[in-house]
């Protein structure tokens, strides 16, 4: 192995490690950020051992690329507030996916026109077909999951009659295609054939080589164009039948190699069509877990590019990637009770309660307080936890209720938060909105912690959360769509508050019986301004 390759080698296996070291880090809030920096060296030496290539030809690209793409990532980065970031992370996955598929398709276009013509092997034929096939669906399904979070389309599932027969119908013709593809790019070897190549050079085919083609079953019409790519190398390119072929010459015999890219292509764009299809039946509320989804195929679709082009590092990061994305959604899956198929097939989001039922739960029960009202009993309190939940992303709350947290603790209250797994619209949703105000990380308490605990808590104020928090989920019934999951036993303290707009439903769309209960009442508002309001009354008491 020549030295400049060796070193570049080991700048990968630097790197590799450098990713892994750092995706431990990131386990823990306490090691997050040195997680993050190390993984970032660890890009910087991918990237510096990549551009040392020899194949890297023209420089002017890359810095083109470089500067566009790294403009767009910057003002993406600092303009998207927290709350958008599941879309955020949703364009990048996408568009990782997308740059993978057409990457893959540029490697087998140079194939094609005879450059790298030493490493078209099944595995890169195979591997460009996988790639191009996750990473098409990861970038238009991205698309879609950002247009519903940014209410750019319906957040509701879009069910259209027989999708599943027609999913099913697009990914089988994807993997005919794929196959056909792969098949398509087997070399054969013609054999010894001096004077055919000899004919090559000056542009023709010779008889001979023609009936080779017919032999391996390839018909050829009249209309060849035979062109020299390269040393003992040609092009014969059927405008007739729209395929084009390599032909090479290596210890004098000749190997036929190719097809059109057609299959390849047609591929790309059903693939890029089952994105979209596989996306539009899923609730806005459910993104978070398709984004994580698309996540892990975009790592796939990367690792697949990794194949394709024989680069260590692009294998270890998309498999990194992949594991990472696969594992997240199951964790959540497994926090909303749920399973995967159910997620992505079952259309969850449609609206369930009727305003004649949620009348039934809520006419004559339902008390409504005023912040004054609720200060005096948090006053009178000795622990109070508070559970946040989307309505505190949206209305950005966490600064006034961390005001409101530490005001009660220096009157001597107990407060510690209480944090559901998949509260908000993006798993650690709670937390770092959270940690962005400067809750210290210790009061943050997860389910199964805070849960025994409501029993000997005197106010819970619940902050926007609404699915998280409601009884009904106890409820064995398979239509109630929250049924199973575990949820935060809020009910079980002394009082409870829940600061909200109105009694409209969250994302699971089924009315809420807490909202009703004796021990239960309500205050109608935005949640940062009643925070605002709890700690003017409070300091006023
Ligand atoms: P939720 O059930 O969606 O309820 C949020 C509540 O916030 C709404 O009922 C809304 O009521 C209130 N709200 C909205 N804006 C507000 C504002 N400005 N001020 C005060 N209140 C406001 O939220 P959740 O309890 O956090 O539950 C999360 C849901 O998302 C679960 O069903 C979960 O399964 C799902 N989900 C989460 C994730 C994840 O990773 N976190 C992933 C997938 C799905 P009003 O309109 O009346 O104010």
């Amino acid at each position: 192995m020549p030295q400049e390759e060796a070193l570049i080698k080991l700048f990968y296996l630097a790197a590799a490690v450098l990713f892994i070291l750092g995706l431990k880090g990131l386990s823990h809030p306490r090691t997050a950020v040195r997680g993050n920096l190390l993984a970032s060296v660890g890009m910087l030496l991918a990237i510096v051992a990549t551009l040392t290539d020899h194949r890297i030809v023209d420089f002017r690209i890359i810095i083109a690329g470089f500067a566009v793409g790294g403009l767009f990532g910057a003002i993406l980065a600092y303009r998207a507030p927290m709350t958008a970031m599941p879309q955020v992370v949703a364009v990048f996955n996408g568009l990782g996916g997308g740059a993978s598929a057409l990457a893959v398709g540029a490697a087998f276009e140079e194939a094609l026109r005879g450059e790298w013509i030493e490493e078209i092997t099944i595995q890169f034929s195979s591997s460009a077909a996988a790639a191009a096939l996750v990473g098409a669906i990861a970038l238009t399904g991205s698309a879609v999951a950002f247009a519903k979070l940014q209410g750019v389309m319906t957040e509701r599932p879009i069910l259209l009659p027989g999708r599943h027969a027609v999913n099913i119908l697009l990914l089988v013709v994807c993997l005919v295609l794929s196959t056909w593809h792969v098949i398509g790019y087997t070399p054969f070897l013609f054999g010894a054939a001096p004077s055919a190549a000899a004919d090559l050079s000056r542009g023709v085919l010779a008889d001979d080589l023609r009936q080779g083609f017919q032999s391996h079953g390839l018909e050829l019409s009249a209309e060849l164009h035979v062109k020299t790519t390269g040393e003992n190398q040609w092009q014969i390119t059927d405008a007739g039948k729209k395929e084009t072929y390599v032909v090479w010459l290596e210890g004098g015999e000749l190997t036929v190699h190719g097809r059109s890219a057609l299959p390849f292509w047609i591929m790309v764009v059903i693939a890029s069509v089952l994105g979209v299809l596989l996306v539009i039946p899923i609730g806005g509320a459910d993104m978070p877990v398709v984004i994580s989804l698309l996540n892990a195929y975009s790592g796939i679709a990367a690792a697949g590019h990794g194949w394709v082009l024989n680069n260590s590092v692009l294998i270890v990061a998309g498999s990194l990637v992949g594991a990472a994305g696969f594992i997240l959604t199951a964790l959540m899956c497994k926090a909303m009770n749920r399973s995967l198929a159910n997620v992505m097939f079952a259309g969850v989001g449609m609206t369930v309660t009727t305003q004649a039922q949620a009348d039934d739960i809520y006419t004559g029960r339902v008390k409504s307080a005023s912040p004054e009202e609720v200060a005096m009993l948090m006053e009178g309190a000795r622990r109070v936890v508070i559970a946040p939940g989307y309505g505190m992303a949206v209305s950005q709350a966490q600064y006034a209720i961390q005001d409101l947290a530490a005001l009660l603790e220096s009157r001597g209250v107990e407060v510690e938060f209480a944090i559901h797994p998949v509260a908000g619209r993006m798993p650690g949703h709670m937390n770092v909105l959270l940690a962005e105000a400067n809750v210290p990380y210790e009061k943050l308490k997860e389910m199964d912690v805070i849960n025994p605990t409501f029993r000997q808590t005197d106010v819970v104020l619940v902050i926007g959360a609404n699915d998280v928090v409601n009884p009904l989920a106890r409820e064995a019934d398979p239509s109630i769509p929250i049924a199973g999951m575990p949820i935060l036993e809020v009910d079980q303290a002394r009082s409870v508050v829940i600061i909200k707009r109105s009694l409209a439903p969250g994302f699971a769309g089924i009315a809420n019986p807490l909202f009703a209960a004796d021990n239960c009442l309500m205050l109608f508002g935005d949640a940062k301004d009643m925070a605002m309001r709890l700690v003017a009354a409070l300091k006023e008491t």
